[in-house]
């Protein structure tokens, strides 16, 4: 896709410290990381977010993610990982090219958790699982 950073990386338009790269599936190390080894997880081909990806390019990241993760792991003695994804403008997402974040965690890094919201009442948490149900289908 023109001008998408991410498919300019693929295209070797654009330099990256890559990881592995597959047909489907490229990794390199994100510009401006959390933490050092905080690594992107990309499709090859162009899609926006998570609910974009066909099934099977799904499943081939999510396998990547998990052999990545253990790979972050051991090289960067981390304590932790956070994965990740921003889904569309008001998630945070500046790239629209589907990417999963792996970011390793260190003890004492400084990172806080995200803020969590009350419910009203129970009601309310109930109203809310009732309209995601129905969503579903
Ligand atoms: P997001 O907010 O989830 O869309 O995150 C986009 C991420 O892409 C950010 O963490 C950026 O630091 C990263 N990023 C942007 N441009 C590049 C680049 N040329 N190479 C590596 N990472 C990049
Ligand atoms: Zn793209």
């Amino acid at each position: 896709m023109e001008n998408c950073v991410f498919c300019k990386i693929v295209a070797g338009e654009i330099p990256s410290a890559k990881i592995v790269e597959t047909e489907d599936v490229l990794a390199f190390l994100d510009i401006a990381p959390v933490n050092p080894g905080h690594t992107l997880i990309i499709p090859i081909r162009h899609f926006e977010t998570l609910w974009d990806l066909p099934e099977d390019i799904a499943l081939t990241l999510t396998r990547a993610i998990r052999k990545i993760s253990k790979a972050i792991m051991a090289a960067t003695k981390a304590d932790g990982l956070n994965v990740g994804m921003n889904n569309l403008r008001a998630a945070g997402q500046l790239v629209p090219h589907a990417h999963f974040h792996l970011i390793p965690r260190f003890a004492g890094d400084g990172l806080d958790h995200w803020p969590g919201k009350a419910y009203k009442n129970v009601e309310e948490m109930n109203l809310v699982a009732a309209d995601v149900r129905r969503a579903l289908g």
